[in-house]
């Protein structure tokens, strides 16, 4: 059993709950290879009838059939279907908008697992990638081949700023660029832009994003902007530095005149718990000033990342900084190896319980581990060490998650060590939205919909309305739930019954129906 402090203890769902059908197995169009395929329809039509429907903008729900045609909702109302039309019997559910992922880790993996299960399993219906400044490159190729062997989900990408950067400046990136190499980088951003970037991802925490100068990304932010792009960022700080990065991210908003989003918004710092209303204040004034500043995050308590992260001078052999890290950001067993190539025995183990077992102190023990992944990491040139690190407190994510500019998002793989990569969407529905009422269910469903279509600039999704693409999810508010946890992170859902994707249905009562009708979703002009 993992022990990640913060892990939450959770009920057992009783299956019979879980996997009771609703009603009579209903025809469904595009359900090829599911054992309710029935004859197909004539209308090639299929209507949703029964469901309580939130249509992503807020508003209450109500009871409405839903009729899609092709990948388009095409009427939303009282109409009852017509004959030839297949009807999916949704009483008693509660049908929403495909969720949107604005922050995903599955740029490599979606080649390999293209039913994306750990997304459609929680309803999501659109990732975005490209995240904390790394991204595919370049685009125009990631996006071909994503159109030639589609996934079961829609693809955008953001074009990251760590790549850029390591394209022009290679292994001497421990500095600040110079005027030309700023020139350099904007020259491959506009040609990401042009392939359909949605704008400039950051992740300055991060090499080599975290030896940037704000001016440099400010500047590449323009070059965004003049392509109607964004900027969304894993900010320079996300504990010591934090007010500090903060104020970057407005600024860049402010100087480049682009909408900009706080990637996995989070107080990862005993000394910052319990200021999340002040950090919301901070917020509110930036856009009542002019800047349009949004963000997104995940539902749990405890992040997933590397250990080198932790300092961010790479003083990795500063036993203060290594105690203050220990101290106020995460505690020895508050940090549980996920990942840690040069000793594979310690993966499921805290730092507490490693140092025991190394009959040390946990200072010493984070700084000898260290020094022995980052000579691995040098010599093999890959990544060979990540950890989960327990660090935000329940009332300051209760609070950011209610913000109304908060959409939300994974940060999670397809396949990884992390629960929120399966788990996010249905635990802000169940236990954030059921059990803790942090916010109405409406509500939820606008910001994981509408709010998130918004702030990545889609028009044509996340509002059931017609006219827009069908994308749905049709689940049942009194049994979702997320059941993944540090120890079993692939667990799906219960609760989320059906998922469709540009009309085709995707997922259906624990399983990949094995269609694959996702789109590459380019910035719209
Ligand atoms: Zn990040």
């Amino acid at each position: 059993m993992p022990r990640v402090r913060g892990h939450f203890l959770f009920r057992v769902l009783t299956l019979t709950a879980i996997l009771l059908p609703a009603g009579p197995a209903p025809a469904l169009r595009a359900a090829r290879g599911s054992p309710e395929e029935t004859t197909a329809p004539a209308t090639g039509a299929t209507v949703i009838i029964g469901a309580t429907v939130l249509d992503g903008t807020g508003s209450p729900g109500r009871k409405a059939n839903v009729r899609i045609s092709e990948d388009l909702i095409v009427d939303v109302g009282g109409d009852a279907p017509a004959a030839g039309d297949a009807v999916v019997d949704a009483s008693g559910l509660t049908l929403a908008p495909g969720f949107i992922d604005t922050h995903s880790h599955g740029d490599d993996q979606i080649f390999d697992l293209p039913d994306a299960t750990a997304a459609t399993s929680q309803g999501i219906t659109t990732i975005i990638v490209g995240q904390d400044g790394g991204s595919t490159y370049p685009l125009e190729r990631f996006f071909r081949r994503l159109e030639r062997r589609p996934p079961a989900v829609n693809v955008a990408s953001y074009a990251g700023h760590g790549t850029l950067r390591d394209k022009i400046m290679g292994s001497d990136y421990r500095r600040r660029a110079t005027p030309e190499e700023i020139d350099d980088m904007k020259r491959l951003l506009e040609k990401e832009m042009r392939a359909g970037a949605l704008g400039l991802s950051s992740g300055l925490e991060y090499d080599p994003g975290i030896y940037s100068s704000p001016e440099e990304v400010a500047e590449l932010a323009k070059t965004a902007a003049s392509f109607a792009g964004r900027y969304i960022s894993h900010i320079r700080s996300e504990d010591r530095a934090f007010w500090k990065a903060i104020d970057e991210i407005i600024e860049v908003g402010r100087q480049a005149r682009l909408p900009v989003q706080v990637s996995h918004t989070k107080l990862a710092m005993r000394s910052l718990w319990g200021q999340a209303h002040k950090l919301i204040a901070r917020l509110d004034k930036a856009r009542a000033s002019g800047v349009n500043i949004t963000g997104d995050m995940y539902p749990y308590l405890y992040w997933e990342s590397t250990l080198t992260v932790l300092f961010p001078e790479r003083d990795f052999e500063n036993r203060d900084v290594a105690a203050l890290v220990l101290r106020e950001i995460a505690a020895p067993d508050g940090l549980l190896m996920t990942q840690f190539d040069p000793e594979p025995s310690y993966v499921g183990k805290t730092i507490a319980e490693i140092a025991r077992l190394r009959g040390s102190d946990p200072v010493t023990t984070l700084i000898e581990m260290i020094r022995s992944s980052e000579a691995m990491r040098l010599e093999t040139g890959r990544s060979v060490e990540s950890v989960i690190g327990t660090s935000m407190q329940e009332p300051d994510v209760e609070a950011l998650l209610a913000w109304p500019w908060m959409n939300f998002c994974t940060d999670g793989y397809l396949e990884g060590p992390h629960p929120r990569g399966f788990g996010s969407f249905p635990r802000i529905l169940g236990h954030y939205v059921r059990e803790r009422r942090v916010m109405k269910l409406a509500e939820a469903v606008r910001k994981a919909s509408a709010l998130a279509a918004a702030n990545m600039g889609f028009h044509d999704r996340g509002m059931i309305k017609a006219g827009m693409r069908a994308d749905l999810v049709l689940f049942d508010p009194a049994t979702v739930k997320d059941r993944a946890t540090p120890g079993a992170p692939h667990a799906v859902s219960a609760g989320v019954r059906s998922v469709w994707v540009n009309g085709v249905l995707v997922y259906r009562d624990g399983k990949s129906t094995g269609e694959r009708p996702g789109r590459v979703l380019r910035r719209n002009p």
